[in-house]
């Protein structure tokens, strides 16, 4: 299996990017992921108004895919996240939901040990290992690493864990896929503006789907297919999501739109991935015995 370190990273997803490695389609390969703070808290005392601010958000990539060409799409395959031993949360003036009620950054450092977060010596919390920032190259200008968009990238989805399936339109040669900012547990929403930040190595399986045509990130477990979008605002990436699973079903299903939005209603729900970046992302999950029922195959 090909291994790719962490000194070749991306700060922002971008159309004319040197590829850091070259994989075929259909191979898996690991990859070295910096936290969202470019792994510069690693102690209490790392304050997070003296760490260098070019550095963070780095994924690391980006990773050409022989085979995925524009209008076409990358297959991404979840195969394992492993994290480090440390996290890092942080907050701050206007950052996140209760940015109004702090004048400085707040950090606190946890440590991951026998599969649970430690809190503090009276809490531990559940694992849940995701990637927060996860794309390919977008069709227009370049797109920071901070923000989420139709290409991927900053998406904080607690739905991207080991064992799902990702589906990213492919705007260039090659898809340019990257990834990096882990958290060991984090809460729909994101409310502080952080998960459990983590370094760590994610394996994925990389496949270039060239008739694919997608609008926007899809992602698939084994209960439910959904679609990811980001928006200004919470209501208008719910609406767009909502809206993308009905043509994608009436388009493979040929099940009339009032019939699958009645269905839709009663089994299929809305759920915030996070509210604090400079877009907002909603997924709209779908069960998958429903989607059998209807006949649809991506
Ligand atoms: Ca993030
Ligand atoms: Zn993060």
């Amino acid at each position: 299996m090909q291994q790719l370190g962490d000194e070749r990273v991306l700060f922002a997803f971008a159309r004319d990017l040197e590829p850091a490695l070259t994989v075929a389609s259909g191979e898996t390969v690991r990859i070295r992921t910096q936290d969202c703070f470019g792994n510069q808290v690693q102690t209490p005392e790392d304050q997070l108004d003296e760490i260098d601010w070019d550095a963070i958000n780095p994924a690391t990539g980006p990773v050409y895919v022989e085979g995925a060409v524009p209008g076409g799409a990358l297959k991404v395959k979840i195969e394992s996240i492993e994290l480090d031993a440390q996290t890092a949360s942080c907050t701050g003036k206007d950052e996140g939901v209760c940015g109004d009620r702090f004048d400085a950054w707040s950090t606190h450092l946890c440590a991951v040990e026998d599969g649970k977060l430690v809190w503090n010596e009276k809490l531990s919390i559940p694992l849940n290992p995701m990637i927060g920032v996860i794309g390919v190259a977008p069709e227009g200008e370049p797109v920071n690493c901070g923000t989420p968009g139709s290409h991927g990238g900053n998406m904080d989805n607690t739905a991207i864990t080991a064992g799902a399936t990702l589906y990213f339109p492919v705007a260039v040669e090659g898809a340019l896929f990257g990834c990096g900012d882990m958290h060991a547990a984090m809460g729909d929403g994101e409310i502080s503006v952080s998960g459990a930040e983590v370094a760590g190595w994610a394996t994925v399986t990389l496949t270039a789907l060239p008739d694919l045509r997608l609008t926007d990130p899809l992602i698939e477990n084994d209960t439910h297919f959904g679609v990811i979008a980001s928006a200004e605002t919470l209501d208008a990436a719910a609406d767009r999501a909502v809206h993308e699973m009905v043509d994608l079903l009436h388009d493979r299903t040929g099940t009339p739109e009032d019939e699958l939005v009645m269905l839709l209603s009663l089994v299929a729900d809305v759920q915030v991935c996070q509210m604090v970046d400079p877009e907002k992302t909603v997924r709209f999950m779908v069960p998958k015995y429903v989607l059998d029922a209807l006949g649809f195959a991506l």
